[in-house]
């Protein structure tokens, strides 16, 4: 619709903008015209959008019944964290591009076909939107001299990160990681902590129907795992005609991401892989014992798996996943909640010093499914302590400012302010499933009284509108504990 067939349909509209052009006039001296580029920033005389506007494909709203959901996640993650002595930290959305690719590995699923590429307006950066979060927390670390800091800097972070997947349940385009870095120290006890942190977040959150995969994917040592590669790279030729045309071309240059494959073809292929445990130097040999020996002693259950090699190219040595054993039936079911690994080369590789690190992340959505799937309950009480419901402008009056005494006292308060009609305002209130309203007209403020409702008995009472003592009377009736802001 144009300017003019818009002004015709709406005659309100029209009368408003000849207004607007009046004092525009004005405003710019009489008989001047408004420069043109102001005319375009004039909202008013643009036409409204016909469109259904829709999220992104792949990306979602959360609305607040499901955030109850997503609070109880973050918040479990962040005392876990918190009891592991983490500190919390973020990073930006949006990084040079060049980050990624260096660190998590060109031949890789994410940066090859999964990356979003943003463009600034100078043209001059290619930046792109964090696929995960690992490699910013490295650079971080290096950016930030962390190096001086007590060594290991342990770090906790959660926020979204993008994959240009092709979007299922359980699959985003925008999905949200919360996770743990640990950076500057290389023993197996670290390994062993990190998993045991994810371990500790999915059992607080209640959850059973998991099993935790671990392996180890060796170090750049030319007998370790880079001998292994060249027996894995002669499996795959033996066996070419079974892969995907994918998997073909990057057996040529990491042969590892076979195992990643989800064609069924290339996964009979990889499991008949020769084992990289079978082809660990002797300091990775000992190192993936110690992180058993010491998994055993904590007695956190855990499953040795061969195959597991992880998406990314930084890993070395330990890698681990957290793997959803809910019945087939379910869409989640051998999905991974999470995983991680030690990254012993990411740091150097960046530009830093050798800096051994070791990290974990989690996805809140598929955590969120999993925790629905298995029945755990996140209870709310969303509903208001009490209602404040009032009566003619002097009532509206002393309201407001009771509703802000009240909030300072620790309650939640509901209220219409907007509502004249006492009717309606309680109607609200019952909407809201409130237990208590109270109630002040122009009478209780003259008296300085306020009238006190139960909303299931319609039983009312009348209180001292003091604060001294209205707070604690509240308080009785609410029988719970409340938090006082201060
Ligand atoms: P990754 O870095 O690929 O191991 O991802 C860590 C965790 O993020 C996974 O275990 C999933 O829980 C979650 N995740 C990864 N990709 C997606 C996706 N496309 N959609 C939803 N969650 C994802």
């Amino acid at each position: 619709m144009n300017q003019k067939e818009q002004s015709k349909k709406d005659p309100d509209k029209e009368i408003q903008k000849s207004e607007d052009d009046k004092k525009n006039q004005h405003h710019h001296g009489r008989g001047m015209q408004k420069p043109p580029e102001e005319e375009e920033e004039d909202i008013r005389a643009r036409a409204p959008i016909a469109l259904v506007v829709k999220a992104p494909r792949g990306m979602q709203d959360v609305l607040w019944e499901d955030m109850r959901y997503w609070d109880v996640v973050n918040d479990t993650f962040k005392q876990v964290c918190t009891s592991f002595n983490m500190k919390h930290v973020s990073v930006p959305v949006v990084e040079e591009a060049a980050l990624f690719e260096r660190s998590i590995g060109e031949s890789t699923d994410v940066v090859e076909k999964e990356m979003f590429f943003v463009k600034d307006r100078s043209g001059s950066s290619r930046l792109a939107l964090r696929p995960e979060f690992t490699a910013g927390v490295a650079r971080a670390y290096l950016e930030n001299g962390m190096s001086s800091k007590p060594q290991p800097v342990k770090m906790w972070y959660s926020g979204p990160v993008f994959r240009h997947d092709r979007p299922q349940a359980g699959r985003y385009r925008q999905l949200t990681q919360f996770g743990a870095e640990v950076i500057g120290e290389g023993h197996s006890i670290i390994d062993v902590q990190v998993i045991h942190l994810a371990y500790e977040t999915y059992k607080a959150l209640q959850l059973d129907a998991f099993r935790i995969d671990v392996n180890t994917v060796g170090c750049m040592n030319k007998n370790c795992r880079p001998a292994y590669l060249n027996s894995i790279k002669r499996h795959a030729q033996d066996n070419t005609r079974k892969l995907c045309a994918d998997c073909r071309r990057r057996a040529k240059i990491n042969p590892l991401r076979i195992f990643d494959c989800k064609e069924e073809k290339c996964q009979m292929v990889a499991n008949t892989a020769p084992k990289i445990t079978d082809h660990l130097c002797e300091d990775c040999k000992n190192h993936y014992q110690n992180v058993i020996r010491y998994l055993q002693d904590l007695g956190i259950p855990f499953k040795e798996n061969p195959r597991l090699v992880r998406g990314l190219d930084y890993y070395t040595r330990t890698a681990f996943e957290i793997i959803s054993t809910l019945p087939s039936t379910d869409p989640l079911s051998g999905m991974a909640l999470g995983g991680g690994g030690r990254y012993d080369d990411l740091i150097h590789l960046l530009g830093g010093p050798p800096t051994p690190a070791i990290g974990f992340s989690g996805g809140i959505e598929r955590t969120i499914m999993q925790m629905k799937s298995e029945g755990v309950e996140v209870k709310v009480d969303d509903a208001p302590d009490v209602f404040l419901a009032h009566l003619g402008d002097l009532g509206r009056r002393r309201s407001v400012k009771l509703l802000d005494d009240l909030r300072r006292a620790g309650f939640k308060v509901g209220e219409a302010f907007h509502k004249d009609g006492i009717k309606s305002q309680l109607r609200n209130a019952d909407r809201m499933r409130v237990q208590w309203t109270l109630i002040l007209g122009q009478k209780e403020a003259l008296d300085n009284t306020i009238i006190l409702r139960n909303m299931e008995s319609g039983m009312q009472e009348i209180l001292d509108l003091n604060l001294d003592s209205l707070v604690p009377a509240l308080k009785k009736r609410l029988r719970h504990e409340i938090q006082v802001i201060h």
